[in-house]
C-alpha cells in the first residue's frame, strides 16, 4: 500500500487540481500506480510557471528538458523513467519507478538545478542525440534554474 503522507506529500494535493488555485514553482505528486508485485510508478509535476500567465518559450523548455533528463538519469539511475513537457508550457512531468519520497525528489531536483548553474553546455545538444539540436540556450536554461531555485522554499506550496 502506498501511503502518500508517509512519503512526504500532502494527500489533498495529489491528483488533478483547479489550475486557477496553483502556486508556482512547485513540486507535487500527480499520481502513482502500484503493480501486483509491489513496484510503484510515480508521476510528479515540476510546475515552473503559474498556469495561464507567462509561458516558457520553446527554447527554454527544450534546454531545461535536456538538463532534467541528464540530471535525473545521473542522480536516480535505478528509478528514472522519463521527463516530459507540459503542453501548456508551464512545467514538466517526471516519471519515477519505486521512488516517491518527497524529500529525495526535491533534493535531487535542487542538485540538478545547481548543476545547471555551473554547466558549460546543454547536454545532448547535438545532431545525433536531439531532434532540434539548434534550438537550445544555456543562458536561458540557467536563468530558469536560478528563478526556480530562488523559489525553492515554496516548492511544497502547491495551492
Ligand atoms: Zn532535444
Amino acid at each position: 500500500m502506498v501511503d502518500v503522507a508517509q512519503l512526504g506529500w500532502e494527500a489533498a494535493t495529489v491528483g488533478e487540481l483547479d489550475h486557477r488555485l496553483l502556486k508556482a514553482p512547485h513540486v507535487k505528486l500527480r499520481s502513482f500506480n502500484q503493480g501486483p508485485t509491489g513496484d510503484v510508478v510515480f508521476a510528479v509535476d515540476l510546475r515552473i510557471n503559474l498556469p495561464n500567465s507567462v509561458f516558457l518559450s520553446s527554447t527554454e523548455m527544450h534546454s531545461f528538458e535536456h538538463f532534467l533528463l541528464a540530471g535525473f538519469q545521473k542522480y536516480l539511475p535505478q528509478n528514472f523513467i522519463s521527463i516530459g513537457l507540459m503542453g501548456c508550457q508551464t512545467g514538466f512531468y517526471l516519471v519515477l519507478f519505486n521512488e516517491g519520497r518527497a524529500d529525495t525528489i526535491l533534493s535531487t531536483y535542487e542538485a540538478i538545478l545547481r548543476d545547471v548553474l555551473v554547466a558549460t553546455e546543454v547536454p545532448y545538444a547535438n545532431i545525433a542525440q536531439c531532434g532540434n539540436y539548434k534550438n537550445h540556450s544555456l543562458e536561458l536554461a540557467q536563468g530558469l534554474a536560478r528563478r526556480v531555485l530562488d523559489g525553492r522554499t515554496n516548492w511544497r506550496r502547491v495551492v
